[in-house]
C-alpha cells in the first residue's frame, strides 16, 4: 500500500469512528443536527449539543472512556484531572480504563472579580507535585477557556500534562501545543441571521434551545423554616 493510500485508510477510519461517537451522542439525545437552531448567541445553526446529556448513560460514558484511555495508554498517567460534573464522571471512566491505575481529582470553576478562574481544592494539592504525570479530561471543548486555565495551573504546581482527552472538540480550538485526543472534533458553522442559508430555504427556526434557557426552570426544593 502506498503512503497516499494508507492515508487515505487512516482518514477514513477517523471517519468512521466519529461517525459512530456521534450516533452514540445523539442517543442520549444530547446531539441535534439537521435542525434551524437559534442559540443564545443570536446566531443560528444546524447542529446543537446539550452538554448536560452528554454523559448520562452509564455504559456510553464507560465506553467512550475507554476509548479515550487506550489512546494515553502508552504514556504513565498518575492522575486525571477534570472540572465540572460532566467531565468528572467521564474522567472516572478514564481512570479507570487506564493501565497505570491513575487517581481522579478535579478542580472548580468560578469567577472572581470578573475574571474566569479554576481551583484545585487544598485536599488535591499535595497529590499533584513536581514532575507528576496528569492527563486532562474534558466532555465538550467549545472555547478552552477552561482547559487552558487548567495547563496553566497545572504547570504552576511543576506538574507535567501528558495530554488532554474529550468527547468532542470544536477544531478551532487552541490548547497551548499539548497533545489533544477527541472523539468528534467537529465545528458547527454558525450563521448571523441575515445571512443564514436556512432562513432563505424558509425552514422553521427552532427556539427550544434559546426560551428554554429563559422561561424553564430547573425542578427544585427548599427546606422549610420552622414554625
Ligand atoms: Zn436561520
Amino acid at each position: 500500500m502506498t503512503a497516499a493510500a494508507r492515508k487515505d485508510v487512516h482518514a477514513l477510519e477517523t471517519e468512521v469512528r466519529e461517525k459512530i461517537h456521534l450516533e452514540i451522542l445523539k442517543r442520549t439525545g444530547a446531539y441535534h443536527a439537521s435542525d434551524h437552531i437559534l442559540l443564545p448567541s443570536g446566531q443560528h445553526t444546524s447542529e446543537y449539543i446539550e452538554k448536560t446529556l452528554v454523559t448520562t448513560e452509564p455504559s456510553f460514558t464507560e465506553g467512550l472512556g475507554a476509548v479515550i484511555a487506550k489512546h494515553f495508554a502508552q504514556w504513565p498517567v498518575d492522575i486525571v484531572l477534570s472540572t465540572g460534573p460532566g467531565a468528572l464522571i467521564l474522567s472516572h471512566c478514564v481512570a479507570r480504563a487506564h493501565p497505570s491505575r491513575p487517581v481522579v481529582v478535579y478542580g472548580t470553576k468560578g469567577l472572581a472579580g470578573g475574571k474566569r478562574r479554576v481551583t484545585l481544592p487544598i485536599e488535591f494539592q499535595r497529590l499533584i507535585r513536581q514532575r507528576t504525570k496528569v492527563l486532562l479530561i474534558e466532555d465538550l471543548v467549545s472555547t478552552g477557556f477552561t482547559l487552558n486555565l487548567l495547563i496553566k495551573l497545572v504547570e504552576h504546581l511543576g506538574a507535567q500534562v501528558v495530554g488532554i482527552g474529550c468527547l468532542w472538540r470544536r477544531t478551532s480550538v487552541e490548547l497551548d501545543g499539548k497533545p489533544v485526543f477527541s472523539l468528534v472534533s467537529r465545528d458547527f458553522p454558525t450563521y448571523a441571521p441575515q445571512d443564514c442559508p436556512l432562513c432563505k430555504k424558509g425552514v422553521p427556526l427552532n427556539e427550544e434551545f434559546v426560551r428554554r434557557r429563559h422561561v424553564r426552570r430547573g425542578s427544585s426544593m427548599e427546606e422549610r423554616k420552622p414554625a
